[in-house]
């Protein structure tokens, strides 16, 4: 069977108009041809669906921002970042030449500002050698495969580089960084040159979606809160000064490139990527903008649309009897987070104090996450304060080290 995935892509590709400019203020890119579109979709398996011009390759732009960012969290943790780089959306253009004016530190690390910051937190103490082979092989890593710099597309942007050595003087001058800002510029550049194609930047993105786990490598790149933390801020700031219209419009975590590309993950489901140089006045690609905008509403991917509410966790509770009274046996199901585990206390709640058995059958619960796991242990150790032996049977294994408290174990149904 041909995959209705991708001809929905190719679909929704075609469904699009053009509009707007190539960008032309870094020259070489104003040699992209205008016509191309492509567009990909890595899904949280590492299964990656493409259409269009998947061979073309184009610079990464901004849209290597956040994965930057995220190597700069992993080096130093979240707190010593923030001292340098702010997380506030700021509204502005995304090479303004702003610092919050109570401390002096960017606004956030999505902007041109922000960004040269947090390139030279990379490696603080390495050489621009050193840092930039560190962004490009923790580039890669994100995608999976080895990534190279474009140096026709690095040399044009260098030569016209002003703006941005001016935003690095003026990051020096507040003591944001401590070394020479022609050096980091030149860093950041060759980090914004390096080569990519749609289906590494959806793979790129579902590392960001999936925790920080690559899953087409299945390695881990940067830990769960690193992840968490450049979506949080991808969120509210990757769209530039259209951000908050995105988010509500879209309400997919992104990033927009100069080059014509748009990424997006979704927290647990895809990683998106779109390719189609020409821009709007804000800087994002025409198309990619509309590739977004329906994916959002024909695939139900705004993030705060309501999900199902959660199915009843609580399969079945049956009676048996047993010389000690009637065992109760509650039988749960689907994925057990807070508001599930919230159904499975409930009922744990209507249980008299005694001394017949209670008995959990987890056989068919996909998985516990930390909280539901609490949630029902405690559940357990206080049926068993009232009296209850404890029976679980739990064939799959979810419910990792049923600990009820004092060392503990309930008996096994399923041993
Ligand atoms: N390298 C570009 C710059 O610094 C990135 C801008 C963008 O992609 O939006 O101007």
């Amino acid at each position: 069977m041909r995959s209705p995935i991708e001809d929905y892509l190719q679909e929704v590709l075609a469904g699009t108009e053009d509009g707007g400019e190539v960008a032309s203020y870094i020259p070489e890119l104003a040699q992209a041809d205008p016509e191309r579109l492509a567009a990909a979709l890595c899904t949280a398996d590492g299964t990656v669906y493409a259409a269009g011009d998947t061979a073309a390759r184009f610079s990464i732009q901004s849209m290597s921002k956040p994965f930057a960012y995220a190597l700069a969290l992993e080096e130093h943790g979240i707190d010593r970042v923030l001292q340098k780089v702010g997380v506030e959306p700021s509204g502005d253009s995304f090479n303004s030449a702003s610092l919050d004016p109570s401390d002096q530190r960017p606004d956030n690390p999505m902007i041109n500002i922000g960004a040269i910051a947090t390139h030279a937190l990379i490696l603080p103490e390495g050489s621009r050698d050193e840092r930039d082979e560190r962004v490009r092989l923790g580039l890669s890593a994100f995608a999976g495969r080895e990534l190279a710099v474009e140096e026709a597309v690095y040399a044009s942007e260098i030569e016209t580089a002003f703006r941005n050595l001016s935003l690095a003087y003026l990051v020096r001058s507040a003591d944001g960084f401590g070394q020479d800002p022609h050096e980091i510029v030149e860093g950041y550049t060759r980090q914004c040159a390096l080569s990519v194609d749609v289906r590494d930047l959806a793979v790129m993105a579902m590392t960001l979606a999936a925790g920080g786990v690559n899953p087409v490598t299945t390695k881990r790149v940067v830990s769960a809160e690193v992840a968490q933390q450049v979506l949080s801020v991808m969120t509210m700031c990757g769209m530039y000064d259209a951000a908050g219209d995105w988010m509500t419009h879209v309400g997919i975590p992104a990033k927009s490139g100069v080059s014509g590309g748009v990424i997006g993950g979704l927290p647990g489901q895809v990683g998106l990527s779109v390719f189609s140089p020409r821009l709007d006045r804000v800087g994002h690609s025409v198309r990619g903008v509309q590739v977004f905008e329906r994916f959002s509403r024909e695939m139900g991917m705004h993030l705060l649309t309501s999900p199902p509410l959660s199915v009843d966790a609580v399969r079945s509770i049956t009676r048996t009897e047993t010389d000690r009274g009637q065992q109760r046996s509650f039988a749960l199901q689907g994925p057990l987070r807070f508001s599930s585990a919230e159904q499975v206390l409930r009922q744990f709640e209507r249980v008299t104090p005694g001394d017949f058995p209670v008995a959990l059958d987890l056989s068919r619960v996909t998985s516990f996450d930390p909280v539901a796991r609490r949630m029902v242990l405690e559940g357990l150790r206080r049926l068993r304060e009232d009296g209850h032996p404890i029976l679980l049977a739990d064939p799959k294994g979810v419910l990792p080290e049923p600990d009820l408290g004092d060392g503990s174990l309930p008996e096994r149904l399923d041993a």
